[in-house]
């Protein structure tokens, strides 16, 4: 009888307690500062690319480590429980470096891979659309052939991290499939590329990362900026769809796990009658109940990743979706429950916990609602009719 693993390997562990080192030599402090100050975390960003950890799934050939999704995914998560969620960790290195390391040619790996892998070539992902929105199958965004190049005309909303990419992979769909069922494309687009403009969206999110509306008008790309085949294309981005949920659960948990473990360190300490406040039920309780929330989404994340390593792309789609779902709602209910622990100071600057609720909060909209899941389970899960 094969043994079943219901915890992570030496090595995975291990990987979780390095990146947990160099994180916290960052810490919530310098992550809030940069927000704050319209800085960055770059710094950050290219320690941990230097290491190796950005690069952990990206194949060895191409600057990578080799690891799965469950090495990036860890990665993430020991990140965000330093209290440096990046979100820029499941759009470069897992949804991009997966689509370009699946479906790019050798000449599109070999250029694009190795800058994901150290930090120094970012990559943004662009798929949602303002009149589109959670329907992907209305995406407008069109590319034309025009003699060995592609002309490009569009815009996106809410793409993070434009400006920190040098390329951003665009979700469009070749001009004589405008109409019918999506047949999208996916194009690598320099974010120096003429006729290619973003602007920030004013966002209530404490973090460095930005969103940007990107407006595409006639942009030229030579005929190699599409990746993989022009008829493949929906396979190609179903592959990217998996490594998003688990890293979007992994950004979740580890956000989650930041905030309790700051509820419980001050439930600990305060005290305003004779006991500290963590020995009243009415705020030990509810501590105890995002442990165990957070705790199941990890262990159904580490499911779909080891699922999705393990080639089962089919049983990692219910997994990944469930992950996703279980993450988001424990994250948004540890946020909640440690700006109540913290009383005042929760909704203070100084103690930063009023500021993860709205971080734990996209969670629960991007990349993909919970709506969404909702109907993605109730459909091939429990058998209901499609809704929408
Ligand atoms: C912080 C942040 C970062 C993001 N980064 C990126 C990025 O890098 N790249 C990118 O391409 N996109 C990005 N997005 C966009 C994100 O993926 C979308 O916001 C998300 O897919 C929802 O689309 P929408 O905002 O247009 O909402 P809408 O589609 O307008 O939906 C509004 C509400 O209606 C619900 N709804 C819609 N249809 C149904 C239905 N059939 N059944 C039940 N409920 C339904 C939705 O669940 C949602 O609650 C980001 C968004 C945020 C908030």
């Amino acid at each position: 009888m094969s043994e079943i693993a219901f915890t992570e390997s030496d090595e995975r562990r291990e990987l979780r307690k390095q990146v947990a080192r160099l994180a916290s030599k960052y810490g919530r402090e310098y992550f809030t500062e940069q927000a704050r100050s319209g800085g960055k975390t770059t710094d950050l960003w290219l320690e941990i690319g230097k290491n190796g950890y950005l690069g952990i799934n990206i194949p060895e050939e191409y600057g990578g480590a080799g690891g799965g999704i469950g090495d990036i995914a860890a990665v993430c998560e020991e990140l965000a429980a330093q209290g440096c969620p990046l979100l820029m960790m499941v759009v470069s290195p897992a949804i991009c470096g997966t689509v370009i390391g699946r479906f790019g040619t050798e000449e599109q790996k070999r250029r694009w891979l190795p800058g994901i892998a150290d930090g120094t070539g970012t990559m943004a992902f662009a798929i949602t659309e303002p009149d589109a929105g959670t329907n992907s199958h209305n995406i407008t965004t069109t590319a034309r052939r025009d003699g060995d190049e592609w002309v490009l005309n569009g815009r996106k909303i809410y793409i993070s991290g434009v400006d920190e990419a040098d390329n951003v992979l665009v979700v469009a769909r070749t001009e004589d499939a405008k109409t019918g069922k999506l047949k999208p494309c996916l194009f690598v687009v320099p974010t120096d590329a003429a006729g290619f403009e973003f602007y920030p969206i004013p966002m209530e999110i404490v973090s460095p990362e930005l969103q940007f509306q990107v407006f595409i008008d006639d942009v030229r790309l030579p005929a190699d900026a599409l990746v993989g085949d022009e008829d493949a294309g929906l396979v190609q981005l179903f592959a990217g769809l998996n490594p998003e949920r688990i890293m979007a659960a992994s950004f979740s948990t580890g956000l989650a796990r930041f905030a309790l473990g700051e509820a419980t360190a001050y439930a600990k300490e305060r005290t305003v009658f004779k006991d500290p406040i963590g020995a009243h039920q009415g705020i030990a309780h509810p501590l105890a109940q995002s442990h165990i929330e957070i705790e199941m989404a990890r262990l159904m994340t580490q499911k779909a990743a080891a699922l999705l390593d393990a080639g089962d792309d089919m049983g990692a789609g219910e997994a990944a979706n469930m992950a996703k779902y279980a993450a988001a709602e424990a994250a948004c209910d540890a946020a909640d429950r440690a700006v109540q622990t913290h009383g005042g100071n929760g909704i203070t600057q100084e103690y930063g916990m009023a500021g993860l609720l709205v971080a734990a909060r996209a969670g629960r909209i991007a990349p993909v609602s919970r709506e969404m899941i909702l109907n993605f389970v109730a459909m091939h899960s429990l058998g209901l009719p499609k809704s929408y």
